[in-house]
Parts: C-alpha cells; structure tokens; sequence
C-alpha cells in the first residue's frame, strides 16, 4: 500500500530514516514517497487502461507544485476547484486543455482566467452559473465545453461532510432537471454542454455507489440522445477509497472491474478525478512528543503539530493510524489498523497545542511506551493534510519532503514568522 516501513524497529521512508529527517528538517513535517505516488497513479492507469480515461488528479487532495509536476509528467490530467489551483496546474506544466474545473461557486474572474487558457472542461452546478458561463465565454468570442453536474440522488455510505451526491447535499442539479439545462442551453452562444460529471463523495469505499451513479447517469445520456442532445464525456468524479485503517480500500482494479464494463463500447470519452487515492498513503506528519500528561484516567501526548497540520479528526473525527517512529522495546505493529494492540501499550490522545478541544490527531490509542522528545507518526496524511493546513493561532507551516529512494529533497519550506505577517505589512 506505501513505502514507509520499519526497519530494524525504525520507521523508514523509502530508503530513508524518518529520524535523520526529522533532525534534519525539524518538526512537524510531512514527508512523501515519490514511489508512493507513482504506484498509485500508474496502478489507476492500468486499471483503467481499457477506457483510455484523463486522469485528472484533484490538485486539492495534496497541492504542492513538485507533486502536481511529478503526476503532470507521468500524464495525468488535472482537477481543480478554484483560481488558485488553475495557477498551480500550470505553473507545474499542466496542459490546459486537459484541466477541468469544478465547484459550485467559481467567480467571473476564474471563469476568465480558465477560458484564457482554453482549458478542457467546465463541471457546471448550476443552471445560473450555466447562464454566467454561457455569456462571458460570448463576451471573450469562445466557447466553453461544459459537463452537466448531475446529482444522482446515490448514498456513497461516508461521512455527511463529504457525501455531495445525495439531493439534500449544495452539489449538482438532480437528473430530472438535467435534461431541461440540456434543452435550453443546447443553442445557446457561448457554450457546449456535452458532458455530464457526477462525483458522488468521499472516500467512497464500497464500489456499488459508482455502479448506481453510473448507471443513472447514462440512463440520462440516452435520453439525451433521444431528445437530440448527443454527450460525448462522462466525468466519475473521484472519491475512491485510501487504507487509513489497514486495508479498507478496494483496489484500483477492484474499481475498474466493475466500472469499466459499463462504460466500454459506449464512445464516451471518460474522465476520472482522483486525489485521495493516489496521495493519502504516500505521505504521512511526523510529530515530536513535547509532554505527556495525565487528567483523570485519560493520558495524553501532547506533541508539536496540531489541527492546524491536519483537519481530518477536528473536521469529520477521522481515524489516522499513529505510531512511534522509534517504537520502545521494537514494538513495531503487525498491521496499521486501529485494533492493533501490542502487550505493554497504554492507552492515550495525541493532541497539539492549539486552543481548541476539537485540536487532536489520534483518539483513545493503544500506543507503546512514549516519551517526551519521541518521534509520531500520523499515517495516511498525504491527502487532505497539508491542503488543509492552516496559520490558526499564528502557526508557520511545516515543510514538505519528497524522498525517492535515498534521495531526499525540500518541496516546501518551513514557513517562518515573517510569512506569517508579511502580507499585513502594508
Ligand atoms: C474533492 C473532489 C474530488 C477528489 O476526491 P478524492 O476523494 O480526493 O478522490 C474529485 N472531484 C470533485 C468534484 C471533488 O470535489
């Protein structure tokens, strides 16, 4: 599943000692595997391979420019949701004319910015943001190639904060609706609307959600067809599981037996958005115990990064495997899984310093003995951890790592006290 392993009772990345890193860099820090990474895009593309998709990694899941750049040069398309994201996909040598651009609420100033790079798909919401993008695409003398976002009325099973295809969620129009946004914008200047994109959430770990969606959808695109409408993409969206708990994701593979069947023969050109599962195992946070503190029966680790590192827990309570780097006694887990339990582990919260309760990583774990100075690793940070990362209580950033074999490289910087005021200094 990744590339980080304990080694002689020490955790590894790649070929590389997480402490020497750790010593190195200083904490907190991410550190990802390029290897990782590869694999995981490389294993979608072969999965998929049948459909010749556009992989459209969604830059949000792990945004650094070296990252973007590394899938950029293996192929991938990409994904974004904002103004920002459009920047980084280029500047990391993205081919605009294979970036596609969701969200429910793009401004005229991103929607100009995007249609002066040409760039290949617009996922529209909504039929008022159909209409906007119809009429600035005139004003600039082009057109947009749209895909319709459908919601499919599908429970993808997963926390409420990331299901978007179900009709109570802000995402899409319902299938129904659909097919008059095809009626009155089919003629209309300005736009092109033959796609249809539909992302039902995330992580998405069971993969019947997908084949009901799918299975909608291209109801949908025949009746289309039948009314005079021909879609010629369907976008899947993303939302394809990671292991955050050992081995809760389907395979690639797994996905693509049961999708690929559907779409096959079908001459649509198809478009995938995955983020988590190409980067949420090829990174992980390293933390430094800073205290360790009883209150009551509870014992807690307090250690030096934080909800301001990673959300997930504070956002949707979210299970992060966590482990000592340097485990006491070589206790070293059979398996990353929440129901690992060692002989000799106490029971403890890994929290950070930030004033907030909701401010913790890893809740009622076994762990082995840890003391303060001792490394943590937060497992499965790589997607949804530093792009979610904010300054809250005047926190610099961590820097980013990228290893590859013994190779170790600086993709991000620590961010120092002056970044976090220099844009106030007026
Ligand atoms: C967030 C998002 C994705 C990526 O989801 P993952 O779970 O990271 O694969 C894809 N498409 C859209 C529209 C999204 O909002």
């Amino acid at each position: 599943m990744d590339h980080f392993s304990f080694q002689q009772g020490v955790l590894h990345c790649e070929e590389v000692d997480v402490p020497s890193l750790a010593d190195r860099f200083g904490t907190p820090l991410f550190i990802y595997s390029k290897r990782t990474f590869i694999e995981h895009y490389d294993r979608l593309h072969a999965a998929f391979a049948d459909l010749n998709p556009w992989l459209c990694y969604s830059i949000k899941s792990c945004s650094n420019l070296s990252i973007c750049r590394l899938l950029a040069d293996r192929g991938a398309a990409f994904d974004v949701v904002s103004g920002g994201e459009l920047a980084r996909a280029m500047e990391a040598g993205a081919d605009p004319g294979r970036i596609v651009f969701a969200g429910v609420g793009k401004t005229d100033e991103e929607i100009r910015a995007a249609l002066a790079v040409d760039i290949g798909w617009f996922n529209v919401e909504s039929e008022a943001e159909m209409a906007n993008l119809a009429s600035i695409a005139s004003e600039m003398g082009k057109t947009a190639r749209a895909a319709v976002r459908v919601n499919p009325d599908v429970d993808p099973q997963t926390h409420v904060y990331t299901t978007t295809g179900k009709r109570e969620t802000k995402f899409g129009i319902d299938l129904e609706r659909a097919k008059s946004v095809f009626a009155e914008f089919a003629n209309k200047p300005g736009i092109a609307p033959v796609g249809i994109h539909v992302h039902i959430g995330s992580p998405v770990n069971t993969i019947d959600p997908y084949v009901q969606a799918i299975t909608k959808t291209l109801g949908l695109i025949d009746e289309l067809a039948t009314a005079g409408h021909r879609v010629t993409a369907i976008n899947i969206g993303g939302g394809f599981g990671a292991h955050y708990d050992g081995g809760e994701a389907p395979t690639a593979r797994a996905y693509a037996e049961r999708i690929v069947p559907l779409l096959a023969g079908r001459e649509l050109t198809v478009l995938l958005e995955p983020g988590r599962c190409i980067a949420a195992n090829a990174g992980v946070l390293v933390a430094r115990v800073l205290y360790t503190k009883a209150s009551g029966d509870r014992r807690f680790l307090i250690v030096d990064a934080a909800m301001t590192e990673l959300l997930r827990p504070a956002l949707y309570g979210s299970y992060h495997f966590a482990w000592p780097v340097v485990p006491f006694n070589g206790m070293v887990p059979p398996r990353r899984s929440a129901d690992v339990c060692l002989d000799g582990s106490v029971r403890v919260d890994v929290v950070g310093p930030v004033c907030e309760s909701a401010d913790f990583l890893a809740k009622d774990r076994m762990l082995p003995p840890v003391a303060r100075g001792d490394l943590i690793c937060l497992f499965s940070a790589g997607a949804y951890g530093f792009s979610m990362s904010s300054q809250y209580n005047s926190r610099p950033r961590p820097p980013e790592i990228l290893v590859e074999g013994e190779t170790v490289r600086l993709i991000r910087r620590r961010e120092t006290y002056d970044d976090l005021v220099s844009a106030e200094r007026l």
